[in-house]
């Protein structure tokens, strides 16, 4: 069960009201608008649903016009302090904005801002970090989970103020368990759907991990409405990893799954690689099929009798199978190739 958040519509991307949309952030200097735009479609393909940009000058801002147009997917503009860009951005056609109203300035500026979005039907993402919170609230409530919410709170209000209720809330810590305290605290203290992320998790290895406990525990809590991977990698392995870690708590259904055993002594094939290469082969296929590559027929067929497809190496071959049931025997050499192909005749 999903909390019942506010549904905040991204363009034509619902956030929150049960859906789980993924987000990913170029790293292509936004002004750069063939490039950005070249990634963005890359993300697209990957499997994401919206592309935030940074707007850190004017420059990017005025790009926005063109990318906006050539992109597939939402575009939401990233932006710090400037009210200007934001209304740059907004006159641009961005379809969400992530600024902090409490960073604007003056109540004429946030006022201005959440008017140009409520004009446009525009939602605004409130996005707190750890490392860049309010001065005053971290003095009183230090540098913690509920330092995050009481900021974002005091944000919310401020766009309450001007009658802005269309507001989705980021909490974001690089400590795991901050994190995902930040966000069960939140959750109960407002309806606004929640963006959520680990940031700066780190490189792919350790940064799938954190972000699959961090956004993984709260997703099975009920918590979350959109999310992002953070990671110091290109960014359609985000796209990649955000699909596993919705796929493991059972909110992803589509493309190929690849189950494998992790081999041991039963094991007579070159199980890694026959896994990886039929991993690679089979990662464009859109259509939900469950694909195993088991290391021996003692367990393989068996433990793997969900997978639509495998194979259960034996030695110097295989046993290929559909549904725990064993069509034939294959010659070793032959494994990945027979296996994509009757892959290919059963989608
Ligand atoms: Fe070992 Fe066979 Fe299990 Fe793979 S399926 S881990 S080879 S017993």
């Amino acid at each position: 069960m999903r909390n019942n958040t506010k549904p905040v519509f991204v363009g034509n991307v619902k956030i929150g009201g049960g859906s789980v949309p993924i987000q990913s952030m170029c790293n292509t200097k936004t002004e750069d608008t063939a490039a950005t735009i070249d990634q963005i479609n890359q993300l697209y393909s990957a499997g994401c649903e919206i592309a935030r940009l940074a707007v850190p000058n004017i420059n990017a801002a005025n790009a926005f016009d063109k990318i906006c147009s050539a992109s597939p997917i939402p575009v939401v503009a990233d932006i710090h302090f400037d009210y200007k860009l934001a209304l740059t951005c907004i006159a641009n056609g961005a379809a969400k904005i992530r600024i902090n109203p409490g960073n604007i300035g003056s109540m004429d500026k946030v006022k201005e801002v959440a008017n140009a979005c409520k004009n446009r039907n525009i939602p605004i993402r409130i996005g707190v970090n750890l490392g860049s919170m309010d001065e005053a609230i971290e003095g009183e409530f230090g540098r913690t989970p509920l330092a995050m919410v009481k900021s974002a709170l005091a944000h919310i209000e401020i766009l309450n103020r001007c009658d802005f209720d269309d507001i989705v809330i980021s909490l974001k810590a690089s400590d795991v368990s901050k994190t995902v305290e930040a966000y069960r605290l939140m959750s109960k203290s407002c309806k606004y759907p929640l963006h959520l992320g680990v940031t700066e998790a780190g490189t792919r290895y350790s940064g799938i991990i954190k972000s699959a406990i961090g956004i993984g525990s709260l997703l099975l809590d009920g918590i979350g409405d959109t999310i992002r991977v953070s990671l110091t990698a290109p960014p359609v392995e985000e796209i990649k990893a955000a699909k596993e870690i919705l796929r493991a708590v059972g909110l992803y259904e589509g493309g190929a799954q690849l189950i494998s055993c992790p081999s041991c002594g039963r094991c007579q094939i070159d199980q890694v690689r026959i896994a990886n290469e039929v991993e690679k082969a089979i990662e464009h296929i859109k259509k939900p099929i469950k694909v195993a590559v088991m290391g021996c027929a003692v367990n393989g067929p068996g433990e793997a009798k969900d997978a639509d497809i495998g194979i259960a190496g034996g030695d110097g071959c295989a046993l290929l199978f559909k549904k725990g049931v064993i069509i034939r025997k294959i010659d070793e050499k032959d494994i990945v190739k027979t296996l994509i192909d009757e892959i290919g005749e059963n989608l």
